[in-house]
């Protein structure tokens, strides 16, 4: 079986212009296609992850041998000159062509991915409601008051969810997303955040849990003052407290927060995990499997955070793609702590890019057991958006 071409969307959205999952399906001699997205569809580098995968798919990919993933990725890594260095672009379309080749080599055996990764350890997955600070429906609104907060944690917990995750910080007392989280804080912005928190633990009482998520606006200084404050509600996991450019003040909110630490999404290979797993800060990763260098990358992440005691929660905003790329990895992984399900993935126009639309139910979620990642593409509406060709 060779490759002998690769269609790229860089899709728009003008309900969410901001939106933008770039999705690759490639095609081979003997009809078989897989599908493949670059995790870049919010904050700013899609169109550069899209054109990175054109790049590697005229390098690289046409004439290929798709079931050769490993050697593929070797390729990539070793033959690009910039992957030996990388980011997000570079390993987002990396990602994207191993998750599509994963895609090709299942359908051509008749097996779901995880079959081939080592089979079940999980049947079903328990999943989180993710990001409600933006609401727990199909619309997208920055929520600001505590009773708000609370009222979408309960709407979650009232479809069968036994634990959402939130932003407290994201969003300022108007409503406004730009606001400086970094130094020392103010105490009545401390309190503002606090209260959020207090609402969501009291309307969804102690049994539910509560992921806390920072995504990086504060400062070492600023997490540490807010995590202490937040430490009486007993919450799961203290997610991207600082950037990850400096391991050490990971390290040192670690040392200062009595909440266990999370983060992942931004770092990229297992060379990137490494000194994240030797010095022990981190309790769960979030590997984006449309980031870390896909499916091969992922699986060897998540049994490298073995060897350390660290669980897994796969980074997922994406299209359905991500979506069903994670479930197939998570299955199989016996480090698997939780799933994530975000607000994103309630939106009609997120769902409708495929023509399976798998959603969890009760708070939990069923492995697709199609070949492959078990998705088709819906052709009439990723055709709105822009195609390149690569033959
Ligand atoms: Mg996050």
């Amino acid at each position: 079986m060779k490759v002998t071409s690769v269609e790229i969307w860089d899709t728009q959205n003008e309900l969410l212009p901001l939106w933008h999952p770039v999705i690759i399906r490639v095609h081979t001699d003997e009809g078989i296609t897989g599908l493949g997205e670059v995790g870049l569809a919010y904050g700013t580098g899609h169109s550069g992850g899209a054109g990175y995968v054109k790049n590697l798919a005229e390098d690289f990919l046409i004439g290929a041998d798709p079931m050769k993933t490993e050697k593929m990725w070797e390729t990539m890594f070793r033959d690009t000159f910039w992957a030996q260095g990388g980011g997000p672009v570079v390993y987002g379309g990396m990602s994207a062509i191993d998750i599509a080749l994963w895609d090709i080599k299942g359908k051509a055996l008749g097996q779901p991915i995880y079959q081939l990764l080592g089979g079940k350890t999980n049947e079903s997955l328990r999943t989180y409601a993710s990001q409600i600070q933006f609401g727990w429906d199909d619309e997208f609104r920055p929520l600001s008051k505590p009773e708000e907060y609370a009222e979408a944690a309960r709407k979650a917990v009232a479809e069968g969810y036994d634990c959402v995750k939130i932003d407290p910080i994201m969003i300022d007392e108007e409503g406004d997303q730009a606001h400086n989280l970094t130094g020392i804080l103010r105490n009545k912005t401390i309190r503002m955040f606090y209260e959020r928190i207090k609402a969501v633990r009291e309307a969804v009482g102690e049994d539910v849990d509560i992921i806390l998520e920072l995504h990086s606006h504060p400062s070492v200084t600023s997490a540490i003052q807010m995590g202490r404050v937040w430490e009486e509600f007993h919450c799961m996991y203290y997610e991207e407290a600082v950037h990850y450019l400096n391991v050490d003040l990971q390290d040192k909110v670690a040392k200062n927060v009595r909440i266990p630490m999370a983060a992942g999404e931004r770092l990229y290979t297992r060379w990137g995990y490494r000194q994240y797993f030797e010095k022990q800060v981190l309790d769960v990763i979030q590997p984006d499997l449309c980031l870390v260098g896909g499916i091969s990358e992922g699986k060897k992440i998540c049994d490298f955070a073995n060897t350390y005691d660290i669980t897994v929660q796969v980074h997922v905003c994406g299209s359905p793609i991500s979506t069903a790329a994670a479930l197939q990895m998570e299955a199989v992984i016996p480090n698997f702590q939780i799933h994530e399900h975000h607000t994103i993935s309630l939106k009609q126009f997120n769902r409708e890019f495929c023509a399976q639309d798998y959603q969890p139910k009760n708070g939990r979620y069923d492995i697709p057991d199609l070949p492959g990642l078990g998705l088709e593409l819906n052709d009439a509406v990723v055709s709105k958006s822009p195609c390149v060709v690569v033959k």
